[in-house]
């Protein structure tokens, strides 16, 4: 918790300077100059975190693009375009109901929500938010970091145990209210699989299932077809890809932090995104949405 705090702080100084040396004004210059595109993605942003992002970029000249808009340039090979940024949200959180839809309506901006179809289904918890609880009250021995890593028969073995011990709670939006959003003309949907599994601990018959089902079922619920993707945990690999492809997606977006360059048109399932986070300076998201934060890891890939 002190720890927590310690880095918050030391965090946010540091982003005040980057923001006071300019890097800000450097960055977007650099936009403009390679038509890098600036792609960010929230989770459970509250609602004046989500909106001060919106103005910060149109306060600063961006206009935001669809995934859609985003998928055309890219497979057509368009030039790409000036001052953009995408908004795309994992998970499917309730409260995005109101910390997003509504201010995507209120700016008219478009946005692009991944949904997990079983707790939207069911009303069950997330599950890392079970284990997180299980493992605060020693419940299990495993961290969150231990079980992402886990063969997924396992990481499901000790998510039906801490189950047993820990209240259901709803976080996730439900059918109705995810079918009602979808019926906005800014908000898009995309799926985030089934059951938010670590695909690349699946085995091949488990990973197709997460990654066609999903589809099926959002679209059946949705009446859209649902043509994005977001890898949970931004795991993925090239059998992922190959899923993808063949149940007709277009385009899936990973964790990885990076422009979206022209360099994408060639990698549609591989699309990076700068990641806000919700317990952080507002100095701080500030430079992680502009990727200032990621610079250094940015560079390294570049000249690598
Ligand atoms: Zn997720």
């Amino acid at each position: 918790m002190i720890n927590m705090k310690i880095r918050k702080l030391v965090a946010m100084f540091y982003s005040i300077y980057l923001i006071k040396s300019g890097k800000i004004e450097k960055t977007i210059k650099k936009c403009i100059e390679k038509r890098l595109i600036i792609s960010v993605y929230f989770h459970n942003p509250s609602k004046k975190l989500f909106e001060d992002s919106v103005k910060w970029f149109l306060k600063n000249g961006f206009q935001f693009i669809s995934v859609q808009e985003l998928y055309d340039v890219l497979k057509n090979k368009e030039e790409m375009p000036l001052k953009k940024v995408l908004f795309t949200i994992d998970d499917g959180w309730k409260d995005n109901k109101i910390n997003i839809v509504d201010v995507a309506l209120n700016y008219n901006i478009p946005v692009t929500i991944f949904a997990t179809v079983e707790p939207i289904n069911t009303g069950n918890r997330f599950w890392w938010s079970i284990t997180n609880e299980a493992y605060k009250n020693k419940i299990i021995k495993e961290n969150i970091n231990e079980i992402k890593n886990l063969d997924n028969n396992k990481r499901i073995e000790i998510v039906e145990k801490a189950k047993m011990f820990i209240e259901n709670k709803v976080e996730s939006l439900n059918r109705t209210e995810l079918i009602e959003i979808s019926k906005n003309k800014n908000i898009s949907i995309g799926s985030h699989t089934i059951t938010h599994p670590i695909l690349t601990k699946c085995n091949n018959k488990i990973t197709e299932f997460e990654i066609k089902m999903s589809k099926i079922i959002l679209e059946s619920w949705t009446k859209v077809p649902v043509i994005s993707f977001a890898y949970p945990n931004g795991c993925f690999n090239d059998r992922e890809i190959k899923y993808l492809n063949d149940n007709y997606y277009k385009i899936a977006f990973t964790t990885k932090p990076n422009y979206i360059s022209k360099e994408s048109k060639n990698h549609l399932f591989e699309i990076p995104r700068f990641d806000v986070l919700e317990n952080v300076s507002s100095y701080e998201n500030i430079c992680r949405m502009t990727g200032v934060w990621f610079e250094r890891k940015i560079n390294k890939k570049l000249n690598d």
